[in-house]
């Protein structure tokens, strides 16, 4: 098949199941990618400031599928991916803690999570890549679609690819499909980060690089700065439980809560002079799948449009993956 000849299409969304998708087509078909942010990789995403790194998305990943393995392997040998061995504490209401141990290895894109995007699209130079383009309407028929977006009109698309929440790809989906009825009762719930980089002399004192909170607040934190390639300063992270953060996703003044609980849960006073914002997911974690292990996607092959994302049957980084390199799979059958 000649190069000219090559059916194109279109990738909405540029996180794990968009990249994964993308390099499991990339042989087959002229792949075009979009993403409304201005960087690549989605919920593996990296905050910058001065003396500090945030990883304020997913802080690390799973690889128990020989395929995900197989695919990480070129990242890991060129650097870009490492082991991660924070010691897990577990802190109880009453501010007790206890070591939690978990013996899955995990990883960690370096030198920040969203770092993984970068790497990839630098070794395959054919894709065209659409960023800081936020997709707002798709239109045509099926086989022969069109995306408009800031001002332009991309196409045609034999095919689209959705990757990105259900919530969103919902405000998108042009028709009827076969897969409008999984996509409704999906479910995802939010969840606040609260980035804190400390200067050295105000720094808490924690022997946990990783705690797990049981509260109705705080679920996790971990220490960034452990992470291998971070920056050398304390960098905190601090996630909410997903129920509370679903509850209070309108809510402004949710870090001073989220500190509040922190010190009084772990005894200790967090100051930052550094950096010291939240961040709001809206869409982090599925509440109600829409797919299987067995097929993790959705695709309606007679309207060539499709939709992938760690929903369809999880809410990690590696569901993620399988989600989209699985559907890549179906589509080059
Ligand atoms: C706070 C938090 C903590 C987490 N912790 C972990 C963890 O420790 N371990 C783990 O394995 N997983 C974790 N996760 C989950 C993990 O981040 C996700 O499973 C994974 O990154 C999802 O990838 P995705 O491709 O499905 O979706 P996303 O990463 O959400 O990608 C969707 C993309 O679509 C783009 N987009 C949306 N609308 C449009 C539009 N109209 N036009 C163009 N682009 C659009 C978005 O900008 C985004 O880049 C966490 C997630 C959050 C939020």
């Amino acid at each position: 098949m000649g190069a000219q000849a090559k059916p194109a299409i279109a990738i909405i969304g540029t996180g794990m199941s968009g990249l994964a998708c993308a390099d499991g087509l990339a042989q087959d078909f002229e792949l075009s990618l979009f993403d409304k942010s201005r960087g690549l990789s989605g919920r593996l995403s990296t905050r910058r400031a001065p003396a500090h790194a945030f990883d304020h998305g997913a802080q690390y990943f799973r690889a128990q599928s020989a395929l995900f393995q197989q695919w990480l392997q070129p990242f890991e040998a060129a650097g870009h991916v490492q082991r991660w061995t924070p010691r897990h504490v577990t802190i109880a209401a009453d501010g007790s803690q206890s070591p939690r141990e978990d013996a899955h290895p995990k990883w960690v894109f370096t030198p920040g999570m969203s770092a993984i995007g970068r790497a990839l699209v630098v070794g395959r130079p054919r894709w065209k890549l659409y960023l800081d383009c936020g997709v707002e309407g798709v239109e045509g028929q099926a086989g022969d679609w069109f995306l408009r977006a800031g001002g332009s009109r991309f196409g045609p698309f034999a095919h689209i690819v959705f990757a990105m929440p259900p919530a969103q790809i919902k405000a998108l989906l042009p028709v009827d499909t076969s897969f409008s009825a999984a996509l409704a009762k999906t479910q995802m719930r939010g969840c606040h980060t609260l980035m804190l980089g400390f200067a050295p002399s105000e720094a808490p004192q924690l022997d946990w690089q990783c705690a797990h909170f049981d509260d109705d607040v705080l679920g996790f934190a971990a220490v960034n700065s452990s992470k291998p390639k971070r920056s050398d300063d304390l960098a905190l992270v601090l996630q909410t439980q997903h129920d509370w953060s679903q509850a209070h996703i309108e809510d402004d003044a949710v870090d001073a809560t989220m500190k509040a609980r922190f010190e009084a849960l772990t005894g200790s006073q967090i100051s930052a002079s550094g950096y010291d914002r939240v961040h709001r997911w809206r869409y982090a974690s599925t509440q109600t799948p829409a797919a299987s292990p067995d097929q993790p996607y959705l695709l309606d092959h007679a309207q060539g449009l499709s939709a992938i994302g760690d929903w369809c049957y999880g809410s990690k980084v590696e569901q993620a993956f399988l989600s989209g390199a699985t559907l890549a799979t179906r589509l080059r059958a």
